[in-house]
């Protein structure tokens, strides 16, 4: 099912004051195509959730639609709409088993959509299989780790065939290794099943790892969408630029004068830009090392991580929070003369963003 939000507003009054008003939701418009796994992300408190809790209904639009293919579900009840929804707490009934718990949604079918027992049973034990715990059900969910327990959410919102399924942070309260495991089963489940699926994350990595398409959202605005890595390497502000990738790029104050791109006073590369004070952006994997590098820094220490060999250093306009984090390709030599070490940059890897509306140049 194709899902799209056209001008969708959403406003609250203030928690915290009154007279305020929050805009939660800030004219979003976007097309989700059908049976694609969209990865919405952003940091906390910039209207992930509010944008879920309207697609399926738990809150009313200020402004704007809302369509399921051709359908304009806006004032829609949730029930009617066919939507299933996990959460961060997977909220399951604890006195329930795992298949009664997966079969509760199927419980209150009236009329003629009313299945028998036996129905439901093999409606739960077909979920369960696909989410591989049909082993487990006839456990109680405090019987079962953090991971179980999410599944069995999951086959709970899936046991309604639900044209659109909407996760809500569903492995924040798994540790690392679940977290891994779990975000994989989501991506093969949602392969397997083509349902059009929504997973909201502050976790750039993990949005960036199973999804077809990234949404960035800040302060209720859409930032950007596409592919992951298209997303990465053509980032449309410095926002985008900094959210994606760990670690994270290193920004820089620069000008530019006469076509020539200055970090302080050392001249590092040609851009075809108007004259003005700029921020520049460079990924950690845009550093060569080089006897006549063009951009000098002070050498600090070095990390290898097996995979990557990242030399941490120091450059007076580098304003990111850390210093500057670099990794290095295993055959660039790293010339470390008396403390001083010197990088040309990869022009692929540098983007340059205006200091005014920090939007890409
Ligand atoms: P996220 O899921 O990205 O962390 P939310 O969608 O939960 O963000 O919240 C977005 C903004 O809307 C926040 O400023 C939050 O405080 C505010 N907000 C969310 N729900 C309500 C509500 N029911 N009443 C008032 N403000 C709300
Ligand atoms: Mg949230």
């Amino acid at each position: 099912m194709k899902i799209v939000l056209d001008h969708l507003t959403k406003q609250f009054i203030s928690r915290h004051n009154k007279n305020e008003i929050v805009t939660a939701v800030n004219d979003f418009s976007f097309e989700i195509p059908d049976g694609k796994l969209i990865g919405l992300l952003g940091p906390s408190g910039c209207g992930k959730s509010t944008t879920l809790n309207l697609i399926c209904g738990l809150e009313q639009a200020t402004e704007g639609k809302i369509y399921f293919g051709d359908l304009d579900v806006t004032n829609l009840p949730p029930e009617n709409r066919g939507v299933g929804m996990v959460f961060q707490n997977y909220a399951l009934y604890p006195h329930l088993t795992v298949r009664e718990n997966i079969v509760f949604p199927l419980e209150n079918f009236k009329g003629e959509n009313r299945l028998s027992r036996q129905e439901m049973d093999d409606k739960a034990l077909e979920v369960a299989k696909l989410v591989q715990i049909d082993q487990l059900m006839e456990r109680r969910p405090s019987e079962l780790s953090g991971g179980q327990q999410q599944r069995v959410a999951i086959a709970r919102a899936l046991v309604k065939t639900p044209g659109v399924l909407l996760l809500d942070e569903p492995l924040s309260n798994l540790d690392a290794r679940l977290r891994l495991q779990t975000r994989e089963q989501i991506r093969r489940i949602q392969k397997e099943t083509g349902i059009t699926t929504i997973f909201v994350t502050h976790d750039q990595e993990e949005a960036m790892s199973i999804s077809d398409y990234i949404v960035l959202m800040k302060d209720g605005l859409m930032q950007q969408m596409g592919k992951p890595q298209e997303v990465y390497d053509n980032p449309d502000n410095l926002f985008v630029a900094k959210f994606l990738g760990t670690p994270a790029i290193n920004v820089f104050e620069g000008k530019v004068v006469d076509h020539k791109l200055y970090i302080g006073e050392d001249y590092v590369m040609d851009k075809d830009i108007d004259d003005q004070e700029v921020y520049v952006g460079v990924r950690p994997e845009g550093f060569i090392p080089s006897k006549d590098g063009k951009l000098i820094c002070k050498y600090d220490r070095m990390e290898t991580t097996g995979r990557d060999t990242s030399v941490i250093c120091h450059n007076d306009y580098c304003i990111s929070d850390e210093d500057i984090r670099t990794i290095i390709d295993d055959d660039d030599p790293i010339e470390n003369d008396n403390g001083i070490i010197r990088f040309n940059l990869k022009p692929h890897k540098t983007y340059i963003f205006s200091k005014e509306d920090e939007k890409v140049l």
